[in-house]
């Protein structure tokens, strides 16, 4: 029986695991692994809603041994430090409990088709200071941690023992996570003001979002970056194009040839790279971002045995340019990965991946903006309502593919009940 390993429960990884437990893991036409540092998982888009408590992600969070068991696949707990092509193994590093003590100790796992999705993190471009004084919003426990920090803030702000009269906070990357962000956090705020805390108001906030390029949101449609821009500014934040941060220090942001930004809280969203350790695994082909590159079919270059799917893979699009490193993607490659798999098991012809973009919906606090991809991969703006609809349908399709479209149902209904009687932001 194959042994398949799948590296990385998120986005891409926990779909394809679900998908391959179904199809070959039930019927023991292989055995399918699903090894990840964390024990569950929380769909990535969702972390600027933790990091601002719209979200409570206890009810959103995924077991990885409940998944597995009820869809036909093992979970191993375990950071991967490295790939040996020759025994084909894997090496995971031992997993410690919040005392530091070893409760796994390091270990390898062989695999006759291994799956490489362990995403991305923060790319800082190597910038002086970035690391030690900005926030990244990378994984859960970032987020949580933010939101505690943020929430501390907020409330001395309240209690009078902050003297200043705005809080800066300085975001550096005006792509989707740095605007929805902004605008998360201004609802924030007036939530929270709403509650009865004093002096917690939109206008507490100065917020600067800063970006290098001449406009936001260069992933849409200048019109609709114009847009969200103007949304924006209304919602009282500050935008910065063409602005290039070449340094940061524990208060400021440096700007190339313009006055330092101050700023209170630093954060940056400025794009992402796969993790460093990828950069000399196992001889295998990498790009500048440390991204694996693959081929059509999303087999690594050097090894047939090794995929490597979502944003941890460098995909060239047949028309040019490369397939964007995006949740969209992610489950677009899980599926084609899935095929490909099945067809190995069955020694059939291998499918090749082409990604087909549906659009971009930015989420902008209560409302969302964006574009979606008609027939003939035409554009259509869309906005309010409509938009905002669109925009939960992804993390929904994303439900329905590891729980299917009932549980996804009972879930959105939970949901709703859950919400009716907790605070809208979460204050713990
Ligand atoms: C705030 C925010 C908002 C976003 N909004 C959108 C959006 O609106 N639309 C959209 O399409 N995309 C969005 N994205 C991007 C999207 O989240 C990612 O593109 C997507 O999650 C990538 O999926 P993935 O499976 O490649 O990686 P991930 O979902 O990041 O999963 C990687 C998994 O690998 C595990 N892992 C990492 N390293 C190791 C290791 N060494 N060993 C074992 N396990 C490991 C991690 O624990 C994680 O479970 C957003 C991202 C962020 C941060």
């Amino acid at each position: 029986m194959k042994k398949i390993v799948i590296v990385g429960g998120g986005a891409g990884g926990l779909e394809l695991a679900t998908l391959l437990g179904k199809k070959l893991g039930k019927s023991k036409k292989a055995k399918i692994t699903l090894v990840d540092k964390n024990t569950n998982h929380l769909w990535k888009p969702l972390l600027h809603e933790i990091a601002t408590g719209t979200l409570n992600d206890e009810l959103d969070h995924v077991n990885y041994f409940a998944q597995g068991q009820n869809n036909s696949f093992s979970f191993q707990q375990g950071q991967l430090s490295n790939i040996n092509r020759n025994d084909k193994t894997i090496t995971l590093n031992n997993v410690v409990d919040s005392k530091n003590q070893v409760i796994f100790p390091e270990t390898t796992v062989s695999y006759d088709v291994l799956v490489m999705a362990i995403g991305s993190t923060s790319n800082d471009f190597g910038t002086p200071g970035v690391k030690e004084h900005c926030t990244f919003l990378d994984d859960q426990e970032s987020a949580k941690r933010f939101r505690k920090s943020i929430l501390s803030t907020f409330f001395r702000f309240s209690s009078g023992l902050e003297d200043k009269q705005k809080l800066n906070i300085a975001i550096v990357g005006a792509g989707a996570t740095g605007v929805e962000l902004t605008t998360e956090l201004f609802s924030m705020v007036k939530t929270l003001g709403s509650y009865g805390f004093e002096k917690l108001d939109p206008s507490l906030l100065n917020i600067t979002l800063i970006e290098a390029t001449d406009r936001i949101l260069p992933a849409l449609p200048k019109s609709a970056s114009k847009n969200i821009q103007a949304k924006l500014e209304e919602f009282g934040a500050t935008v910065l194009t063409k602005t290039k941060i070449v340094k940061a220090d524990e208060n400021n942001f440096y700007p190339e040839g313009q006055d330092p930004i101050p700023a209170d809280i630093m954060m940056w969203t400025a794009g992402v790279k796969a993790p460093d350790f990828l950069k000399d695994i196992a001889e295998l082909e990498t790009n500048r971002a440390n991204q694996l590159v693959v081929k059509p079919t999303l087999q690594t270059t050097r090894d047939d045995a090794i995929f490597a799917i979502g944003d941890c893979a460098c995909s060239a699009k047949p028309e040019g340019g490369f397939t964007p490193a995006t949740a969209q993607a992610a489950h677009q490659m899980a599926t084609i990965c899935a095929k490909n798999i099945i067809a190995i098991v069955k020694d059939k012809k291998l499918k090749s991946f082409a990604y087909n973009n549906k659009g971009t919906i930015i989420s902008l606090a209560h409302t969302a903006q964006g574009v979606v991809t008609t027939i003939g991969k035409n554009q259509m703006g869309v906005k309010g309502w409509l938009a905002s609809c669109i925009y939960k349908m992804l993390y929904r399709f994303h439900q329905v593919a590891l729980f299917g479209i009932f549980k996804t149902f009972r879930l959105v209904r939970a949901n709703k009940v859950y919400r009716s009687i907790r605070t809208s932001v979460n204050m713990d």
